[in-house]
Parts: C-alpha cells; sequence; structure tokens
C-alpha cells in the first residue's frame, strides 16, 4: 500500500469521539490548570502539610493540591516534600529498582515532530527497520551477555514498521533463551512504546503478551502541540494520541504508561496535564498510570527546537517535577531514563524512581555492533548516561537499592486494578521484595562482575534478614527458593 493511503486509513474518528463526553472538550481542561497554578503561586505553608500528609495516606492528590506543591520554595517545606517522596516510595515499593533497556527496532517515520530526528525531513538519518536476523543478536546481546530481563521496544509510525511487524518482533523477543553463566538468559517483559493505534491493533498487542504499553502526549498543551506537531501528519491529531489509553483499556491491555516530553512548555503545566490524565483514567477505569514517564528534551540532529526550546527545564525544576508527581500519585511506577546523565540520576532516584534504564545505546543494531559511539545518523537523540548494567546495578547497591529484575506481575495476571490495589496498601511492595531477591541472585550468578558481586552480597544478605524479620510467613518458601536459584533454576517466582 502507498505510504499516503496508509497514513489515511490510521485514524478512527469513531475512536475518539465515543470517549468524549457531553461537549465536544476532552478532560484537559487548560482553563482549569491555568488558574489552579494562577490561584497557587504562593501557597499557605499549612494547606502544603495537609498535602503532604495526603500523600502518604497514597491518595491522588487533585489539581488544585497539584498547583500548590509545584509552587513550594521554602527549603524546610521541600525538605518535607523530599521525606515524604522516599517513605511514599519505601512504603510502596520498598527499596527495589527495576531495570530495562530500550530496544530502538526502527527509524523510518512518516511524521515530523519538530524535535525528534527521526522526523519525515530529516534527510541525513539513516532509515530502516531492524531485520530479523539482526534482532536476533540484539536480543542475544541484551538476554544473553548483559543480562536483562525487560525491554521498552521502540518503534517509529510508518507501514514497515506496522502492527504486523510489531507483533512478529515481540514474538521473536519472547521465544529466544540463551545459556548464560550458570542457567538461562531470556527477556521475560516486552513493553511497548509506539504510535497510538487503534482498538483492533491494540487487541492483538494484548494477544502477543506485552508488558505496559507506553504513549507520551509530548505536550498537554494544545497550542503547543499544533506547533510542534505538523497539522498535517498522523501526530498533528491531539485527540487521536490522548485517548490511546482508553482505546487500550478498551482493547483489555491494563498496564498503561504515560508520560510528557518536558521542555515543549512549562514544566508545570506538563505536570498538571499528566495528573488530569491520571483523575481521567481512574474515573472511567477505576486504574491510574501503570508507570509515568518525565523524559527531558534532548539534543537531536537536525531538530534545532530540542536545543532551543524556550521552554528548557533546569535541573533544579526537573527534580521539583518529578518529586510533585511523585507525591501526586503515590502509587504509580516512575521511570528515569539515561537521557539524564549518571550524577543526576544519583540525585533523583531516591525520590521516588521505581524504573530506570542501564547500558541503553538507542541507534539501531547498536547493542550487537558493540560500539560506546554514539551515532547522530542512527539514533533519535543523545543520551546522557551509557554506563553498563554492571556499573549501574554496583552503583544503585552502594547506595542501597536493591536491582529488581521481577517480571513476575503480568505473568500472574498481577496488573492494573489487582496490583494498583496491592501497590495502595503496601503488599505489593512486600510480596515484591522476594522476587526481587530472587532475580538479583539470578542475575549475579549468570552476569554481574567479581566488583558488583562483592557489593551486592551484603545487601542480598540485609533483604533476606528483612523478609524473616517483617514477612516471616513467606521466609522458608523465599529460602527454597534462593537455594534452588544459587544452584541453577532459573525464572523462580512469586
Ligand atoms: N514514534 C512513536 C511516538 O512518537 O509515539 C514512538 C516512539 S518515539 C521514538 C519515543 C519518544 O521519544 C517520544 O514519545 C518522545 O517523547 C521521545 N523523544 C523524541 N525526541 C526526543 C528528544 N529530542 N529528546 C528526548 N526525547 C525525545
Ligand atoms: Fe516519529 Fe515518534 Fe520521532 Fe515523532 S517522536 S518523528 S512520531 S519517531
Amino acid at each position: 500500500m502507498h505510504i499516503k493511503d496508509w497514513v489515511q486509513t490510521r485514524i478512527r474518528q469513531d475512536e475518539i469521539d465515543r470517549y468524549k463526553e457531553e461537549s465536544e472538550k476532552d478532560f484537559i481542561d487548560d482553563e482549569l490548570i491555568e488558574s489552579c497554578l494562577d490561584g497557587m503561586r504562593e501557597p499557605d505553608v499549612a494547606y502544603v502539610r495537609q498535602i503532604i500528609a495526603k500523600s502518604l495516606r497514597i491518595e491522588t492528590l487533585s489539581l488544585r493540591e497539584t498547583a500548590a506543591l509545584l509552587y513550594v520554595k521554602d527549603p524546610v517545606l521541600i525538605a518535607e516534600m523530599e521525606e515524604a517522596a522516599i517513605r511514599i516510595k519505601k512504603f510502596v515499593y520498598d527499596n527495589r529498582i527495576v531495570t530495562f533497556a530500550p530496544l530502538y527496532l526502527s527509524s523510518k517515520c512518516v511524521n515530523s515532530c519538530r524535535y525528534c530526528s527521526f522526523r519525515a525531513e530529516n534527510g541525513e538519518m539513516e532509515r530502516r527497520i531492524v531485520p530479523r536476523d539482526e534482532l536476533k543478536k540484539e536480543v542475544q546481546t541484551l538476554a544473553g551477555e548483559i543480562g536483562h530481563k525487560r525491554l521498552i521496544v521502540v518503534y517509529g509510525e510508518h507501514p514497515d514498521s506496522d502492527i504486523g511487524y510489531i507483533v512478529d518482533t515481540v514474538k521473536e523477543i519472547y521465544g529466544s533463551h540463551f545459556t548464560t553463566r550458570k542457567g538461562s538468559g531470556q527477556i521475560r517483559r516486552v513493553n511497548i512504546n509506539a504510535a497510538p493505534m487503534s482498538i483492533g491493533d491494540l487487541k492483538r498487542l494484548k494477544e502477543v503478551g506485552i508488558g505496559t504499553y507506553q504513549v507520551f502526549q509530548e505536550t498537554y498543551h494544545k497550542k503547543t502541540y499544533r506547533q510542534v506537531h505538523p497539522q498535517n501528519t498522523l501526530k498533528g491529531n491531539y485527540d487521536w494520541r490522548l485517548y490511546t489509553m482508553h482505546r487500550a483499556f478498551d482493547a483489555g491491555i491494563d498496564d498503561v504508561g504515560i508520560g510528557a516530553l518536558f521542555g515543549l512548555y512549562d514544566w508545570r503545566f506538563e505536570v498538571m496535564g499528566l495528573i488530569s490524565h491520571t483523575h481521567e483514567l481512574e474515573r472511567r477505569f477505576g486504574v491510574g498510570p501503570h508507570t509515568i514517564s518525565f523524559p527531558r528534551l534532548e539534543p537531536a540532529s537536525n531538530a534545532p527546537l530540542a536545543t532551543e526550546s524556550k521552554y528548557l527545564v533546569n535541573d533544579e525544576d526537573f527534580k521539583h517535577a518529578v518529586l510533585t508527581l511523585r507525591l501526586a500519585v503515590p502509587y504509580t511506577g516512575m521511570i528515569l531514563t539515561a537521557r539524564e546523565d549518571a550524577p543526576l540520576r544519583r540525585r533523583i532516584l531516591p525520590l521516588g524512581i521505581t524504573q530506570t534504564d542501564a547500558s541503553t545505546k538507542i541507534g539501531l543494531g547498536a547493542y550487537s555492533r558493540d560500539s560506546q559511539e554514539q551515532d547522530f545518523k542512527r539514533q533519535q537523540f543523545v543520551i546522557g548516561d551509557s554506563r553498563s548494567l554492571d556499573e549501574v546495578v554496583r552503583d544503585m547497591a552502594e547506595m542501597g537499592f536493591i536491582t529488581s529484575f521481577c517480571t513476575a506481575g503480568y505473568r500472574c495476571g498481577r496488573t492494573g486494578n489487582k496490583i494498583m490495589d496491592m501497590l495502595k496498601c503496601g503488599t505489593e511492595g512486600k510480596f515484591c521484595k522476594l522476587n526481587a531477591i530472587i532475580t538479583y541472585r539470578e542475575w549475579l550468578d549468570d552476569f554481574a562482575s567479581e566488583e558488583t558481586r562483592r557489593t551486592a552480597e551484603p545487601l542480598i544478605q540485609k533483604e533476606i534478614r528483612e523478609v524473616r524479620e517483617q514477612n516471616p510467613d513467606m521466609f522458608d518458601m523465599l529460602m527454597a527458593y534462593y537455594e534452588k536459584t544459587a544452584q541453577g533454576s532459573r525464572d523462580l517466582y512469586f
């Protein structure tokens, strides 16, 4: 099919309209957001403390409450917000950080987002779709040599990487197994970051067993959205993107990841947009986003907006945005990516981050090429932290975080509502601690360097002691799985 004809078939207006209520308006109320922000420029100290107490009860904040946190400037209150963020993370997720790698499979794209080097007008980009034999090599490196268990697979929007290609690649990834030092390696959770789809296509993603379906709105501000996404492109349709997650729920996918690309418009507005999106999903489907992402604009070839936007977010404001999001949606997973450099990641991780990537390469075919250099002609933007998974695991262990390679949740049906309820009452954190210990053991034995293993051993022993004290009913079972894993059994989980 000709590209133009294919583009014509993508957007189903009825799969937007069915979600709009009464008026034609969508659920991002610009006026309400602006008025909440305007009214909260000098938040009252007692009010801020009430809000922090609400977050600590693991309740989602209102727009007004979120606006108040966004304007807190008093260092004493900021310190109280930080302390609350740490406590919330500990209560809901314990001291686990889940790790994953991005895998880019296509650089062809019909869109022209002004901040992205994959945009159609960029003649300097090498355009291709990763073929099957090369995909096999990429997965071999990721799962067989580095030791990843989770991927976020990323696709441009193009007929050559349409739903058929996505389904085939997910099957290929799940079907690959590798022998390791002591056991075996395999990708056990494939998350997807791909363009908005119809309910029919999303059902195919559900059938093939994806984990999270992730789509970022980029900017919730409509005027800016129109400016940065040319209106004659598929991505120019704000509503088609905004209601993607509604369609995902209707297709049976209840782990959805939302996000905004920070730097396109005012960062406070984007946080408010993410919270509005969260409220809408909670109200409609009884379950909020599985994860929230907050990528910042990074330099990209032939995309001057990425460096020249007047809304680029500095480190302090970025930290404030992350902190506010942690408090505003206390149960959600929060993803900090390798777009950020190592020192900033160290500063922000403790403030409630639950997932981060490592050994990140975003060039097509870059994992198996084994080149450390970033290549402007082959990748979407420039990353800030290219440390290996081994280094990141060690660094996190030194900070007291156990890296979890657990992928049990969705395989045991703990998705959507089921997992949210457990997270809110703190039981998922305790439960997942067991899987974190088992998968940490597995990874340390299969992939870690001697140095990382030495750093991690005291931490794993401390975790085991905590289970004995805090969750004695599960202790014997944990130790049985732990011993089996240490002897070479793989993929045991609770
Ligand atoms: N093409 C699909 C889409 O746009 O939804 C999915 C993949 S796109 C390659 C993944 C994400 O990368 C985008 O949603 C955007 O937020 C982010 N991105 C694009 N350009 C970027 C840049 N210059 N710096 C940081 N992130 C960027
Ligand atoms: Fe294409 Fe996505 Fe890049 Fe936009 S952000 S040009 S849709 S790959």
